[in-house]
C-alpha cells in the first residue's frame, strides 16, 4: 500500500487541513499520516483560536515517521510561524523526500490569518526549493510576487517569478478570477492549462487543502504531474459537487459520496 504524509495544521471541524487530507488519502487508497503544526478551533463559521505545536515536537514526528516508514507523498500545508517552517525545512534535509507539494496556507477564505505574514519571507526561502509543486491561489501568488493578478497573461507571468524562486513546477489556481475558472502549471519550459466548470455551492470549506492532497496521493500512486493535476482537478470537482451542507456557515467537500 502507498504511504502519504501531510504536515498541516488539524481542522477541529473536519473540513479542511489534517483532517481533509487524511479523507482525501483515504478515498486515494493510500495510507495516510500526519505531522500537526498548529491546532486550530474552527468551524464552518469561522477560525476561533489557534495553538501552535513547539517546533521539538513538530521535529520528533517528522523523525519518527521518516525513521520507520517509506513516505510515497508528502503534502505541506498550515506552517503557522516561522519556527515551524525552520524546523520542517530543518528536519526534511534528512530524509530528502520526493513527491512534495507545497500548499503556501496564507489565509482561510472566513479571513484568519493561518500563517503568521512575518512569516511569508521565510515559507518561500526554505520551503519552495523542496517542492516538486507549489499551489498557490492567486492572493497567495500576489503575495509571493508582489504583483496584481487578473487575468492569465499575469497568472502566466507570476508563475515564472514563483518558479525561479526554487519551487520546481508551480499550479497557479485561477478560481478567484472574476471569469473562467482556469489553472495553470508551469515546469520552467511551457504551460499546461487546465479549465473547469464553476459549481455554483456556498459549501467550498477546504478546497485548496483537498486538491494538493489530491495531487500528492495521485503522484504516491505514481502518476506523472500533469495526470496527477488532471486527475486531482476531476476529484475536487465531484468533492465540491457533493459537498455537505454541514454546520451554518461554509459546508465541506464530501469524499465519499
Ligand atoms: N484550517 C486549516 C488547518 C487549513 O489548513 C486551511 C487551509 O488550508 C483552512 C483552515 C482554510 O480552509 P478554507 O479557507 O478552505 O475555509
Amino acid at each position: 500500500m502507498k504511504k502519504a504524509l501531510t504536515i498541516a495544521g488539524s481542522d477541529s471541524s473536519g473540513g479542511a487541513g489534517i483532517q481533509a487530507d487524511l479523507k482525501t488519502f483515504s478515498a486515494h487508497g493510500i495510507f495516510g499520516m500526519s505531522v500537526i503544526t498548529a491546532v486550530t478551533a474552527q468551524n464552518t463559521q469561522g477560525v476561533f483560536a489557534v495553538q501552535d505545536i513547539s517546533r521539538e515536537m513538530i521535529a520528533a514526528q517528522i523523525k519518527a515517521i521518516f525513521e520507520d516508514i517509506e513516505v510515497d507523498g508528502l503534502k505541506i500545508g498550515m506552517v503557522s510561524q516561522i519556527s515551524s517552517i525552520e524546523v520542517i525545512a530543518e528536519s526534511l534535509k534528512n530524509y530528502s523526500p520526493q513527491n512534495v507539494v507545497l500548499d503556501p496556507v496564507m489565509v482561510s477564505k472566513s479571513g484568519y490569518h493561518l500563517l503568521n505574514p512575518e512569516a511569508e519571507e521565510t515559507l518561500i526561502r526554505k520551503l519552495l526549493p523542496l517542492a516538486t509543486v507549489v499551489t498557490p491561489n492567486i492572493p497567495e501568488a500576489e503575495v509571493m510576487t508582489k504583483m496584481s493578478i487578473r487575468n492569465l497573461p499575469q497568472m502566466e507571468a507570476a508563475a515564472k517569478i514563483i518558479r525561479q524562486m526554487g519551487a520546481k513546477n508551480v499550479l497557479l489556481k485561477g478560481g478567484h478570477l472574476e471569469d473562467d475558472s482556469i489553472d495553470i502549471l508551469y515546469n520552467g519550459q511551457g504551460f499546461e492549462y487546465y479549465a473547469s466548470k464553476r459549481i455554483v455551492t456556498k459549501n467550498t470549506h477546504g478546497t485548496g487543502c483537498t486538491l494538493s492532497s489530491a495531487i500528492t496521493s495521485n503522484l504516491a500512486l505514481g502518476y506523472s504531474l500533469d495526470e496527477a493535476v488532471s486527475r486531482a482537478k476531476e476529484y475536487i470537482s465531484a468533492a465540491i459537487e457533493h459537498s455537505l451542507e454541514i454546520g451554518k456557515g461554509v459546508g465541506p467537500t464530501h469524499h465519499f459520496y
